[in-house]
């Protein structure tokens, strides 16, 4: 009896791809291809539309809720080794889930592009030339009439295989093995690339003495199964000391290292005290990398060729051989955050990460976010404290000094401007912190009040001098200066307040024998931009450095002993309720750069708000007492992390299309949901700036003292809200914890 073949079911290929919906496609094996020979995490080229995509798939099976009749073969299977292994596979599609992302787009930014767009996965060998069948069995004195050809045939006799080096040794020239291929007597082989074998010395150079206080931080770390810890120093406390002896421990066992740091962090400085100290092969993840070289990192790390590997955000996606620890630096940093499409914390999922792989996760910072310290406090993370400054460096003395009713030159007060020349006379390096790029933040008009808006945002021009133009910076909008007027004609209009291009004038002009730097995005757009403008400051001249956050991240600036903050109340009224917490963590990190070596530093904040309570707490008892304050006003107006948080975005030309979107968005909501005691929706709200770039962006708001019934809602609504003819006018997204309230 032969079974009717319609009445078998055939192998269907679930697969996910890079479209914006939350679902999978199925599609019908590839004719003439082997189901058995699958795996999920295998890439697969399928038609779509009329277009054709590079899709994950997630699962081999044999029924579908769509219809086996429509349903399409995929087109070819690109490799049969799996791209991602299980455990990212697994990693992705959680997130996916958590972040309310298309299981596509998560997946997709775990590959590196080469391999979305079919590239094989696998690393390029070395090319060797051997000897062919024939060429084996080619008699001895043959090929008489060519020495040069005799010479390598006898060379590959003897040795079986030699590479392009041993050629260049034996002095034989390429062409000459190319004629032998040519005659099929010699073929190319690849060798795999060297397997990283444990070096006899695994270190460069021999490790610090760690202090009493370090090696009562160090000893706590177990390594062979999942904690957190939250190693809690402050700048120059030797927090990377710590990471580098952790790594040397995780090494030892033949295991890897994954190291995160912020954007801004992955500086050359940073790398190269990681290859200052170990003799295994690092790789860098980072944004100045072409694509081939973003492949061969991110296989080599799969590998396990390299043996530490150092990025950014999406280097928490990179693949493990032999995972053995997990380290997040400067854990507060806001770029851990990704703000569009696939929305995830790179910190959060590195505990999800960590945990799934049974191993140690550190995180790093002089000023943990209060979601971090919460964790701590809770028990949830193991706290570890650093509390002097590592070697010889005291601790800088932060000086709040009042500039209310104070005449101040372009924004310094003379008691500022004083202690610059002071420093600069005695041969220090100064750093003037102000994080507003530009000339000014405004245009105004002296005569009748106009303020030079930008036509697209709620939001003003910014004044640039170099060169001149007006700038919008939400936008991107520019237009020139206008000479009079727009609105009365009048000719004194001048531009209010102080941006980095200001100072930087005004500086150079107080001190015209000392050089000024000003370091901020526009002056380090170039490629190693920020590297040529630091030679100098690296050199160890008296000079003086202006900048914004740029500056406050990661740096060293070994002859820095007096910091200026010439705004330190930007942030203090700030709408979003992290603002305090932002404005306390880039204080201390910029008051951080000051007397990090043998030089006492000396930190002074102008602020026009000295009596109030928060730079007071800051100022006089740090940065952990803030964090206690904030922590109890969180409490008390239920906001993270005692409360979850989740964002509907959407916005819209038409002001009244997203709002329409995101009231029946909330209507869907509480259908799905009967009034659920956990949970709390506020708006559809206007967005901090309702109009940016033309459009109106509306959000809601939607918080819940667990963290489950929110995640089941949003699965639910997520899906509707896909099927909602609404959705089709408007730019709509879901944020979970999202760590941008506008
Ligand atoms: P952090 O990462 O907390 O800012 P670092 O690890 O960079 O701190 O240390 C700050 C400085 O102190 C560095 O110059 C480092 O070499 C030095 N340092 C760290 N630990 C020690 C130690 N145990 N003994 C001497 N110097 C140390
Ligand atoms: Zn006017
Ligand atoms: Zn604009």
């Amino acid at each position: 009896m032969t079974p009717h073949s319609s009445s078998q079911n055939p192998t269907l290929l679930e697969v996910a791809l890079p479209v914006p919906l939350r679902r999978c496609f199925d599609y019908l094996l590839p004719p003439g291809q082997d189901a058995s020979a699958l795996q999920p995490g295998v890439l697969v080229r399928v038609p779509f539309g009329n277009r054709e995509l590079v899709g994950v798939l997630i699962k081999i099976k044999t029924e579908s809720t769509q219809d086996l009749g429509k349903m399409r073969s995929a087109l070819a299977i690109i490799d049969t080794r799996p791209a991602l292994d299980s455990e990212l596979l697994e990693l992705c599609l959680w997130a996916a889930d958590y972040y309310q992302c298309a299981p596509g787009e998560a997946l997709q930014a775990a590959l590196p592009v080469l391999l979305r767009q079919g590239e094989p996965a696998h690393l390029a060998g070395e090319p060797v030339f051997k000897l062919t069948t024939e060429g084996k069995g080619l008699p001895e004195g043959a090929l008489k009439r060519s020495p040069k050809q005799a010479a390598l045939l006898a060379a590959l006799q003897t040795h079986q295989q030699l590479t392009r080096t041993d050629l260049d040794l034996l002095g034989i020239a390429r062409s000459t093995a190319k004629n032998l291929i040519d005659k099929g007597l010699v073929r190319i082989d690849e060798i795999a690339p060297n397997q990283a074998s444990q070096p006899h010395n695994l270190l460069r150079e021999k490790p610090l003495n760690l202090s009493d206080e370090q090696v009562a931080a160090f000893a706590q770390i177990d390594y062979s199964s999942f904690t957190a810890y939250l190693l809690d120093g402050a700048t120059g406390s030797g927090k990377t000391e710590i990471y580098l002896q952790a790594i040397e421990q995780t090494l030892r066992q033949g295991k890897q290292a994954l190291v995160l740091v912020p954007e801004i962090g992955l500086t050359p400085q940073t790398l190269e005290r990681f290859q200052r100290r170990f003799n295994l092969p690092i790789v860098a993840l980072h944004s100045g990398l072409n694509d081939r070289e973003r492949l061969e990192a991110w296989l080599r790390a799969r590998d396990g060729i390299a043996r530490i590997i150092i990025g950014t955000r999406s280097a928490l996606f990179t693949p493990l051989k032999e995972p053995g620890i997990l380290i997040i630096d400067e854990e507060h940093d806001a770029s851990f955050k990704q703000q569009d499409g696939f929305r995830y914390s790179a910190r959060d999922l590195a505990a999800v990460r960590a945990h799934r792989l049974g191993i140690p996760l550190i995180l790093g910072s002089a000023t943990p976010s209060l979601e971090t310290l919460h964790n701590a406090q809770q028990g949830r993370y193991r706290h570890l404290h650093l509390k002097a400054r590592a070697g010889n460096a005291k601790p800088p003395e932060i000086q709040l000094l009042d500039i209310r009713g104070e005449i101040l030159h372009e924004g310094f007060a003379q008691a500022s401007i004083d202690a610059i020349g002071d420093a600069l006379g005695k041969g220090n390096q100064v750093l003037v912190f102000l994080n507003r790029r530009g000339y000014a933040p405004t245009l105004e008009c002296h005569d009748c009040g106009w303020l030079a808006n930008c036509n697209h945002c709620d939001a003003r021009m910014t004044v640039h001098q170099n060169p001149r133009h007006l700038h919008c910076h939400h936008c991107d909008h520019q237009r020139g200066i206008p000479k009079r007027c727009p609105s009365c004609n009048s000719s004194k209009i001048h531009p209010i307040g102080q941006g980095t291009e200001r100072s930087e004038v005004v500086l150079q002009q107080l001190f015209p024998a000392h050089k000024v730097i000003r370091v901020d995005r526009d002056s380090t757009r170039n490629k190693n931009g920020m590297q040529k403008l630091l030679v100098d400051v690296h050199s160890g001249e008296p000079c003086i450095l202006v900048g914004t956050q740029m500056l406050a991240k990661g740096h060293h600036f070994a002859d820095v002993t007096l910091v200026v903050i010439i705004d330190a109340d930007a942030g203090l009224f700030s709408t979003d309720f992290r603002g305090a917490e932002r404005m306390g963590q880039l204080l201390l990190q910029v008051a951080g750069r000051a007397g990090r070596e043998q030089k006492r530093g000396r930190v002074i904040m102008q602020s026009n708000h000295t009596d109030h309570p928060l730079v007071q707490t800051l100022v006089k008892q740090g940065y952990h007492a803030l964090a206690d304050l904030i922590l109890q006003e969180r409490h008390i107006t239920q906001l993270p992390p005692y409360r979850h948080l989740a964002l509907i975005r959407a916005e819209s030309q038409y002001a009244q299309a997203a709002m329409d979107f995101l009231t029946q968005a909330r209507q869907l909501a509480e259908q799905l949901q009967a009034p659920h005691p956990a949970l709390q929706y506020l708006g559809p709200l206007p967005a901090m700036m309702e109009k940016r770039g033309d459009r109106f962006r509306y959000q809601l708001q939607i918080n819940s003292a667990q963290r489950k019934p929110l995640q089941q809602l949003l699965s639910q609504l997520a899906i509707q809200l896909e099927a909602v003819s609404q959705a089709k006018r408007v730019r709509w997204s879901i944020d979970v914890d999202p760590q941008e309230m506008g």
